[in-house]
């Protein structure tokens, strides 16, 4: 990890772009990169700093996304469209070799923290549309103001504007900020071994967690609610590693597994309607606590064909003509438009599905159901634009609290599992 061409080792109180920046904490990483809390002396503000590995493809990769995100920024003077600011960048220079910096404005945690916290137990529908509300003011700013397709959209590249925990939030609980490099620095540095510890440690948290989800899920006992009131659900995408401008041109795998569509797996073409697809899985995913699609590979089929088997066992069988149109179609679909290795589907339409998994009622199920499925039409040309979503009822609606409650009441005691009705056969 931290070698020639790799990440750039970072230790507290660390200085970069001639000291004006100085690192604080660890906040996250990616495939390509380290992200730091970092106080900006200039501003006296607190920064997100993102710091590339230091490779040619890595250095590419990054001047492409400073490209975008300059776009982003400048295009958005006011601040109001929900996407992630750029506030500076420069080249770095350290033992593994030169990293570029991405300077960011500094945000909270991401949704699929936030689904965490609340222990997979869906969040409540108005927090939901105050979220869907931000991704597609965001997304329709990309699309129409910018010609950008995100391609990466998931819960994980959306950060809240606040904090789950108000106290861990530098700004909000005026925290000092470290200008000197503690004592004892020389081990207070992050290393491979730390590294490997803390990978090993969040390995075993996620066994912890999946089998704490499975006990809820079999009506074990429930563990008290969290409580959400009075975090602020405005919150902004970022990631843009993975973007590009619609009419230049691009991979042909995009997306993360879950959030991709059926156009890409299929290699029918794409546009912009691809992230109109990863946007419609993540605001399920925020009010189940569950992923939509979650694909594996099974005896005689591969993660692809599962995929598209579970898309066609939620929203009807796929079309024909657009089932074998794709340059993989002959791969998955044979001649007549049927999978080819996995034969019996079971259908479970959303709305049947929000009732009898999660727990809603018809009226939510029905509302969500039908916000969500015109999102999710195989035929890509046919989903809503964000511009067109954003005028959609749905987001207007307002459950009472009582509502909300009940709701609550409702997903703490789900005991159907999706599993148990998919039916495969091999070939
Ligand atoms: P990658 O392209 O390597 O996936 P991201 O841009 O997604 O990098 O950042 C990785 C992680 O760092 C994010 O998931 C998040 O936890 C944290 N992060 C990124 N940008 C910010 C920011 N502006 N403010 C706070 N945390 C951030
Ligand atoms: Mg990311």
């Amino acid at each position: 990890w931290y070698r020639k061409g790799g990440y750039h080792a970072v230790r507290v109180g660390d200085q970069f772009a001639g000291g004006r920046y100085i690192a604080q904490r660890k906040l996250g990483w990616g495939q390509f990169s380290t992200v730091w809390l970092a106080y900006d002396t200039r501003t006296s503000e607190f920064v997100a700093l993102k710091i590339q590995k230091s490779a040619a493809q890595f250095a590419e990769a990054a001047l492409h996304e400073i490209e975008v995100l300059s776009a982003i920024t400048n295009g958005d003077p006011s601040n109001s469209k929900c996407v992630v600011r750029l506030v500076d960048h420069f080249k770095h220079t350290g033992p593994n070799g030169q990293h570029l910096c991405m300077v960011l404005e500094f945000l909270g945690d991401s949704l699929l923290r936030l689904i965490r916290y609340n222990r997979y137990k869906g969040l409540q529908l108005n927090k939901v549309r105050e979220i869907c509300k931000c991704i597609l003011i965001g997304l329709d700013y990309m699309h129409r103001e910018l010609g950008i397709i995100h391609s990466d959209l998931k819960p994980e590249n959306i950060l809240l504007c606040s904090t789950i925990d108000p106290t861990k939030d530098p700004i909000r609980s005026g925290l000092t900020p470290i200008l000197e490099k503690p004592e004892g620095n020389a081990n207070g540095g992050v290393t491979m071994s730390t590294i490997d510890k803390k990978l090993k440690r969040r390995a075993r948290r996620a066994v912890a967690k999946i089998s704490e989800r499975r006990a809820s899920m079999g009506g074990g006992a429930a563990k008290s609610k969290r409580n959400l009131d009075g975090i602020d659900m405005r919150c902004k995408v970022v990631d843009f590693g993975n973007a590009f401008w619609a009419n230049r041109l691009f991979t042909e795998e995009i997306q993360t597994r879950q959030y991709r569509a059926p156009e890409v797996i299929l290699q029918a073409g794409y546009s912009f309607p691809v992230d109109m697809w990863s946007f419609a899985c993540t605001a399920f995913e925020l009010a189940t606590g569950d992923m939509m699609f979650a694909p594996n590979s099974g005896q005689g089929f591969g993660e692809d064909e599962d995929h598209l088997a579970l898309m066609m066992e939620l929203l009807g069988k796929m079309p024909r003509k657009i089932a074998i149109g794709g340059a993989q179609s002959k791969d998955y679909f044979d001649r007549h438009g049927d999978l080819k290795r996995i034969r019996r589907l079971k259908f479970w339409p959303l709305d049947r599905l929000l009732v009898d998994k999660y727990k809603f009622s018809e009226n939510d199920a029905r509302e969500f159901a039908e916000f969500l499925c015109p999102l999710l039409d195989f035929a890509p040309e046919k989903r809503p634009t964000a511009q067109q979503c954003l005028q959609h009822p749905w987001l207007n609606l307002r459950n009472s609290a009582q509502d909300e409650m009940k709701n609550e009441a409702n997903l703490g005691n789900v005991d159907v599992g999706m599993s148990n009705l998919q039916i495969k056969v091999g070939k």
